[in-house]
């Protein structure tokens, strides 16, 4: 790991949202969440989970309810578990009355809600959830999610427009919600392509600066993929203030969900403290030094150094709006360095430099430093 420096984070000014004992939005501590995957009518080890999850550092820790049997199980795993409960409304949205009682938060899909009582419209059935919600002390989560858009709003979208339907279908069911005075509710926009979680949550969060939003990137896949595509999205979007809760979704054996919190918590930290694999650019007028977290594929151990001695140098161009960034390794640095000012990426011997996304030679670890030096001096030159 390089040595951190903190970035302020900006945050969107969200609403703030209780969930249980944790509140999200309004510049709260991003939560992280997780869910259980035990078999929910095994109350022990559902609430093994639940606590483990809970000890991990879950905000909240979400169950699967399916059916009236499931909800059976809820008051015996709220008794076994302080963690914040929040279940999934899947088709049948009445499940809310059984499983309200007993948890923090429901959430409903959008693109589940014609499936029972067709005829009756979607509207009546979100008002019957918000009610049920309000009655409970429970929040809400609005979860959008790429593989169960509502049909009736994929036709006013082109075929190829995946992205048109999810948005509009959010933003019709938060400006429900609003009109009926439920405010108490958080949006997810979920797909498994982190550029397209990318680009819906900014449309998103460019339209609805006000909502909080729960981030996450669907079937994910095992560690690391799984956590390098999350990364990405996270970086993307935390960066520039957009992301109130998160969940890192890993296929991993069910004693290992605990990795799913330590996974969120350690991105989080890690944007934070600028170590990213993209590259990012927190929207502040100075200088954004940014650098790999590091992983096995880092070629030379001097890379750490050399991120911190970077640090230390540029310091004097601290209020220039500049992006240097640090990577560790071939395999992504060239590609992952384009998009900054400056860019080094790392090799067994030499360092490559790059302005944007012009290679301008490799140097060897000693000389790196001038070299940088002078390319910042002219950058700055230019640009005054
Ligand atoms: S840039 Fe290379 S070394 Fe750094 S985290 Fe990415 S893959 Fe690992």
């Amino acid at each position: 790991m390089t040595g951190g420096h903190v970035v302020e984070l900006k945050r969107n000014r969200t609403r703030a949202v209780k969930i249980g004992s944790i509140t999200i939005g309004a510049g709260h501590p991003i939560a992280a969440q997780s869910m259980t995957a035990t078999h929910t009518q095994d109350v022990a080890a559902t609430v093994e989970q639940a606590n483990a999850l809970h000890a991990a550092g879950a905000g909240v820790v979400r169950i699967a309810v399916d059916s009236k049997k499931d909800a059976a199980a809820l008051p015996a795993i709220r008794a076994g578990t302080p963690a914040n409960l929040a279940i999934d409304l899947q088709e049948n949205y009445r499940l809310a009355v059984d499983v309200a009682p007993h948890v923090d938060k429901l959430r409903y899909n959008p693109g589940h809600l014609y499936h029972h009582e067709p005829t009756k419209p979607w509207q009546e059935k979100v008002k019957f959830i918000a009610g049920v919600a309000a009655d409970h002390d429970c929040a809400l989560r609005v979860g959008v999610n790429c593989g169960s858009v509502d049909p009736a709003k994929k036709e006013q979208f082109d075929p190829e427009d995946s992205i048109g339907p999810m948005l509009a279908s959010a933003l019709e069911h938060c400006e429900l919600l609003d009109s009926i005075g439920f405010t108490r509710y958080a949006v997810s926009l979920k797909d498994s392509d982190p550029r397209k979680v990318i680009d819906v949550n900014r449309r998103f969060a460019a339209e609805r600066p006000d909502v909080p939003l729960h981030l996450g990137v669907t079937e994910a896949g095992m560690p690391p993929d799984g956590i390098i595509k999350t990364r990405i999205a996270f970086e993307q979007l935390i960066s520039r203030g957009i992301g109130d809760t998160v969940r890192v979704s890993l296929t991993v054996p069910n004693v290992d969900k605990p990795q799913e919190i330590a996974a969120a918590n350690q991105i989080l930290a890690d944007i934070a403290a600028g170590r990213v694999r993209s590259v990012v650019d927190y929207g502040l007028a100075s200088l954004n030094i940014i650098s790999c977290p590091s992983c096995s594929r880092v070629e030379n151990e001097a890379f750490i150094d050399l991120a911190k001695q970077v640090k230390a140098m540029t310091d004097y161009a601290r209020d220039h709006a500049i992006t240097i960034a640090v990577m560790g390794c071939r395999v992504n640095g060239p590609g992952e360095t384009d998009d900054a000012d400056l860019g080094l990426w790392c090799g067994p011997t030499h360092v490559n430099l790059k302005k944007k996304s012009v290679e301008l030679g490799a140097f060897p670890y000693d000389e790196i430093l001038p070299r940088l030096r002078a390319e910042l001096d002219t950058l700055i030159a230019e640009r005054a």
